[in-house]
């Protein structure tokens, strides 16, 4: 019944997610979001880790956007220094900001993935976009009372969660 919700993957933070889980998933495509995936919602601009990751997924040839549910101001800064396709108020978990997403990078379902940190946006919207699904914990809780219940939600879900794996590069 929580189908729907499970990630494909699961892995601590991108640092984390070896260059192989890219190469094996015949992965060219990657849709990320941005706030507690990439860097803390206190984050203004890409920090070291940020970049370190954009850097790598360049480095692999693969093409890449952000897909943030966060107002215009804030992802339209936190792009500021790049030239990186962005979706501001993207609406996940529905679908329409990620197609638009795709359809920028020409990108197809069997080569793209998506990259959050929130089951009920990022990871249903990924799954109902029929693109590879990976979660990252994120980097930091943000300790609001809805926040502190949606994260109670998602433990409900993932502790359902049997699909999908940590990742063993060639195991
Ligand atoms: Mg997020």
């Amino acid at each position: 019944m929580f189908k729907k919700f499970y990630p494909d993957y699961r892995f601590r933070t991108v640092d984390d997610i070896p260059d192989g889980f890219f190469t094996d998933n015949n992965i060219k495509y990657a849709v990320l979001d941005i706030d507690n995936t990439l860097v803390p919602y206190t984050a203004a601009a890409p920090d070291e880790r940020a970049l370190r990751f954009l850097k790598r997924l360049e480095g692999l040839g693969i093409g890449y956007c952000f897909v943030s549910n966060n107002h215009a101001d804030r992802v339209e800064q936190f792009c500021a220094g790049l030239s990186i396709f962005y979706i501001s108020k993207a609406r996940k978990p529905f679908r329409g900001g990620i197609y638009r997403a795709m359809r920028h990078m020409g990108a197809a379902r069997n080569n793209t993935v998506l990259i959050g940190d929130q089951v009920f946006t990022d990871i249903y919207s990924a799954n109902r976009a029929g693109i590879l699904s990976v979660m990252v914990d994120p980097i930091e809780a943000k300790e609001t009372p809805f926040f502190g219940f949606k994260r109670a939600m998602e433990k409900i879900v993932l502790r359902n969660y049997r699909n999908g794996s940590e990742y063993n590069a060639g195991n």
